[in-house]
């Protein structure tokens, strides 16, 4: 059918009743795609309903609605998780693998995972290695020869052989990835730190993930054999950040250990088992088509695609038609971590798996398919989704913009946010003063993580999986991390004021906030040389690194992340001899910057502009 036309242009109509899916950040170019239209028309169709949108910009639920009254379609806006389900569905596949999809009687016990985190040098890898020897001592399951990412140990307790599988990437940044992606690997977390080192940053950062993902700690007080390690002020320390110890009338357990003479292991994992007992129910229904996650994969030159996999759910056997990530095949052969063959694995067993057409990503989910044809189905499907995520644009997860509407869809009831600063003295400031802003009863604010120096891939990694704000305070993400936020659709907001900060936080709970100006970059140079003129003062002798730069335009000038100045002129710019209006990517150029003059080697200058914001 035709519209009677709006504004001049034709478009097909629904009948009120038709439904169209589109999914989250989808643009009005994928929503012509599903009705035939033209997104040219649309665009004009939009203008005349009152909103502007270009034809690959992604709109927002609202938007669509109002568009499709107007057109006669019901729009239904699908987020990944529920097309994921939906094509799963559709092949008859049931995904869940939580306790509370199953009958109680089919569930079993299931042993532990668990990833080992802390601060560099601290002890982790050494850790996992005395655990691995540990157990090759005591039992008799042989030595664990193969690196498959994951492994299995058993012990002893309570007269019961409990087996505890250990991821054996050590770190919070594996581990925050995976949960980025939507992958809950990790029960519990050992958090190890040196007695003779104490708390550090990372040991911080490590504790701040898990506690931001529920997961358990169990700490690990390393290196006791050394002199001078005060291992109680382990526990002192660490009260500050809400682990306190039993014997100080806390719930967490810590003990003493030294990964390098093998001391207290035997301790340590009864306390994993311990914990686990007291804090989680660990079971799972063992009699299903299996399903988990991919933990590493790679390509062995004689073997193809290999991926060792996590069991979550069900028993994956030999022969299995698997599909994970785009990645299927029928299952070739399982491996241990000792590398012997067996037919099969059940909950919580990591096992390598032979046979796929290419290498998952780490953090992909797997899943048992009735048969090869449906596997190798869902993978096609998935790739293509893919394909078409990353062609719409993502749309922010969560902005200060629009808390106030997410809050009220009772779509969130948290502000996360994480705090970057320069100095640790304004980030105390700023989360301080955070916390005392009234926020009311039906939101909590709760600052997830905080950290001195620039925004980090691993900020906006637990940013995504955590649905969290950074706020740049005086620090900026730069390059590749900057493209990774905005690709991912993470919401960063700088400021240099405190008070400025705190306003906006704050008209943001209320729903207050006015969207304003926003800055666009428009291309970034890096200072390569530095030429002295008695006339012009300093020349930077840069090279254009992204976009382009433009005489006129306002700069930042960033060192090693941090800002040195803002709001400065690129007062002249020069190609060797001659004055040029604007230079580009790679290419070298003059920049002077009028009086200010303290340049050093490396800086970044980033040329940007002020341009007034949409109202979404
Ligand atoms: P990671 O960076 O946390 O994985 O730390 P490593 O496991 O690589 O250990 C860092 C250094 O500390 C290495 O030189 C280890 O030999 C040493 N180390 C680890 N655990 C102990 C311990 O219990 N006692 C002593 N004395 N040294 C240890």
């Amino acid at each position: 059918m035709q519209a009677p036309t709006i504004g001049g242009v034709s478009v097909p109509r629904g009948d009120g009743t038709t439904v169209v899916r589109v999914r989250q950040g989808a643009s009005l170019t994928d929503f012509a795609d599903r009705i035939n239209a033209n997104p040219a028309s649309l665009v004009t169709v939009l203008f005349h309903l009152g909103e502007m949108a270009t034809a690959t910009q992604s709109l927002d639920e609202d938007t669509f609605k109002l568009l499709g009254a107007e057109l006669g379609y019901d729009i239904r806006m699908v987020s990944p998780e529920e097309e994921e389900r939906e094509l799963f569905d559709s092949f008859n596949i049931n995904l869940e693998i939580g306790i509370e999809a199953e009958d109680e009687d089919d569930l079993e016990a299931r042993p532990p995972v668990v990833t080992v985190m802390g601060h560099v040098d601290h002890g982790k890898t050494k850790l996992l290695d005395a655990i691995r020897n540990e157990n090759v001592v005591a039992g008799e399951h042989g030595g664990i020869t193969q690196h498959i990412g994951a492994y299995q140990i058993h012990k002893e307790h309570e007269g019961v052989d409990r087996a505890i599988t250990f991821i054996d990437t050590p770190g919070h940044e594996a581990f925050t990835a995976m949960r980025a992606r939507g992958a809950k690997v990790t029960d519990i977390a050992i958090l190890v730190v040196a007695a003779d080192d104490g708390v550090m940053p990372q040991t911080i950062e490590a504790l701040n993930h898990a506690q931001a993902a529920d997961v358990p700690i169990v700490v690990a007080v390393n290196k006791i054999d050394v002199e001078g390690a005060n291992p109680s002020k382990v526990r002192q320390q660490l009260t500050e950040y809400n682990l306190v110890a039993e014997e100080y009338g806390g719930e967490t357990m810590f003990v003493d250990v030294s990964a390098k003479q093998g001391l207290g292991i035997e301790d340590l994992l009864e306390a994993v088992l311990l914990t686990a007992d007291a804090a989680l129910d660990l079971r799972a229904n063992p009699d299903r088509d299996a399903r988990g996650v991919a933990i590493e994969a790679n390509l062995d030159k004689g073997r193809g695609a290999t991926a060792t996999v996590l069991v979550q759910s069900g028993t994956l056997t030999v022969g299995d038609a698997i599909v994970t990530g785009s990645a299927y095949g029928r299952v070739r052969a399982l491996l241990d971590e000792h590398g012997k063959p067996v037919t099969e694995a059940g909950p919580s067993r990591p096992v390598q798996v032979l046979g796929l057409s290419s290498v998952p990503r780490a953090g992909d989910t797997f899943v048992v398919a009735p048969d090869d044809r449906t596997a190798r189905q869902i993978a096609e499907r998935r790739e293509a989704a893919d394909r078409q995520a990353a062609l719409a644009k993502a749309r922010k997860r969560i902005s200060l913009e629009d808390l106030n509407a997410a809050l009220a869809a009772g779509k969130v009831d948290t502000l996360n946010l994480i705090l970057k600063g320069d100095v640790s003295g304004s980030v105390e400031a700023l989360e301080d003063a955070l916390l005392q802003i009234d926020v009311g009863d039906d939101v909590d604010l709760r600052i997830i993580d905080r950290g001195v120096g620039a925004i980090t891939m691993n900020n906006i990694n637990l940013a995504m999986a955590s649905n969290a704000i950074i706020i740049g305070f005086n620090v900026r993400a730069e390059g590749q991390n900057a493209d990774y936020a905005e690709r991912e659709g993470v919401e960063i907001r700088y400021y240099s004021v405190i008070y400025q900060a705190i306003e906006e936080v704050e008209a943001a709970l209320k729903g207050m906030l006015k969207p304003e100006f926003e800055e666009v970059e428009l291309g970034t140079a890096e200072i390569r040389e530095i030429f002295r003129s008695s006339k012009f003062g300093n020349i930077a002798g840069s090279i254009v690194r992204s976009g382009e730069i433009r005489r006129g335009a306002r700069a930042r000038i960033t060192r090693h992340g941090v800002v040195v100045a803002e709001n400065v002129e690129v007062a002249g710019l020069r190609r060797f001899k001659d004055d040029v209006v604007e230079v580009r990517e790679g290419y070298e150029c003059g920049i002077n910057l009028g009086s200010f003059n303290d340049l050093q080697l490396g800086d970044l200058i980033a040329t940007y502009e002020l341009r007034e914001k949409p109202r979404a």
